[in-house]
């Protein structure tokens, strides 16, 4: 069978999963639902998506009487995945949900118990968890290629553009550059080093306040800890260019990529050689993926349940917590 998904949010990032969608064999966009009747008429035709199966924000909790829905694409704005979720668990329908899942740990717990609760599956957008060589650096870590692990270092970030965007008010974006891109240091540090981290430490430096009002980072350095003693270093920014780098040193080996987390394609090496699986739109391997997990049970080899997506969120808590009293916050993640 087929993943039957919804898109929730005919913004920019869903207009990437609805083109890469169309090379996916196990998932296919069968309804829509958007605030702006134009996007779903023009959609609709282009996705082949019928009338009945277009819904707005105020009807959307009809799609529980839509047999053609397996599962909705949340990709709105990061502070309405919360009551979107919960509505879409109501529903009786499986949750996607784009990172971060919300914008506190309080929001990202009902989302979790909202779909318990419901008896659906609640998965995170993290596309790097399905990334072939990403995956090949977590399977010669998981080996012992790279030794005992020591250091990872995640640069994360880019100058963001036009100051009146969702992504810097704090209402919609819920914070800053950590919300939006230092997330994908702070789930890679947890992929890369293969463990959760146990204390943050974290400065910030905001030079543009017009720009980047209050609750609105610009630049954060942080650090994790974890059990083993291995440490990671991170920089999220809205600020600067050309970051996108993972760096992970064990006692014998190594793995540096370059880019990490952008659309692709991921490119770097290890102490055995290049990294060199070919590129296929993250997208279409995600969906088809979630399909496997959602259709047939499927275990990931690096999960992306809403508990993933619910820790990261505790991080960035604490992130934002260290900043603010400049002490190390421990973590407690399970
Ligand atoms: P976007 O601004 O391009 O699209 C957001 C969409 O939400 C728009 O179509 C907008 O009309 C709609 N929307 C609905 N209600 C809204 C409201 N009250 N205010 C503003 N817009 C509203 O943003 P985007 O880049 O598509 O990001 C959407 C989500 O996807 C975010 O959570 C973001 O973090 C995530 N994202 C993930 C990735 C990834 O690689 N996984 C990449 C980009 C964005």
């Amino acid at each position: 069978p087929v993943l039957r998904v919804a898109l929730m949010g005919l913004g920019g990032y869903a207009q990437l999963v609805a083109n890469s969608m169309q090379s996916c064999t196990r998932a296919k966009i069968t309804a829509l639902i958007s605030g702006t009747p134009s996007k779903l008429e023009e959609w609709g035709n282009k996705y082949n998506v019928p009338k009945h199966s277009r819904y707005n924000y105020e009807n959307f909790d009809d799609i529980k009487d839509n047999p053609e829905i397996d599962a909705v694409y949340v990709i709105t704005p990061n502070s309405l995945h919360h009551s979107q979720v919960i509505r879409v668990a109501k529903a009786g329908k499986h949750a996607i949900c784009e990172k971060p899942m919300a914008i506190n740990a309080k929001q990202g717990q009902e989302m979790v118990d909202a779909c318990a609760a419901a008896g659906v599956k609640l998965l995170i957008g993290y596309r790097m968890r399905f990334e072939p060589n990403t995956l090949e650096v977590v399977r010669m870590r998981n080996d012992g290629e790279f030794g005992n692990i020591k250091f990872f270092q995640g640069l994360a970030g880019f100058r963001i553009g036009d100051p009146n965007q969702w992504r810097l008010n704090k209402e919609l974006a819920g914070g800053g550059s950590l919300m939006d891109i230092g997330i994908y240091a702070i789930n890679g540090a947890r992929y890369m080093v293969g463990e959760d981290p146990v204390w943050v430490t974290a400065q910030e430096t905001k030079t543009d306040p017009i720009k980047f009002k209050e609750g609105v980072d610009e630049t954060i350095q942080f650090q994790l800890g974890f059990s083993n003693g291995t440490v990671a270093s991170c920089l999220s920014t809205y600020n600067m260019g050309f970051l996108d780098r993972f760096f992970l040193n064990g006692e014998k080996g190594f793995a540096e990529m370059r880019p990490s987390i952008g659309y692709g394609p991921i490119k770097g090496r290890t102490n055995k050689g290049e990294l060199n699986h070919p590129h296929i739109p993250h997208q279409t391997i995600q969906m088809d993926e979630m399909a496997g997990i959602i259709l047939d049970g499927k275990k990931p080899i690096l999960p992306v349940d809403g508990n993933v997506g619910l820790q990261d969120i505790k991080i960035i808590e604490a992130i934002y917590r260290a900043c603010a009293t400049g002490e190390r916050q421990e973590l407690h993640l399970t």
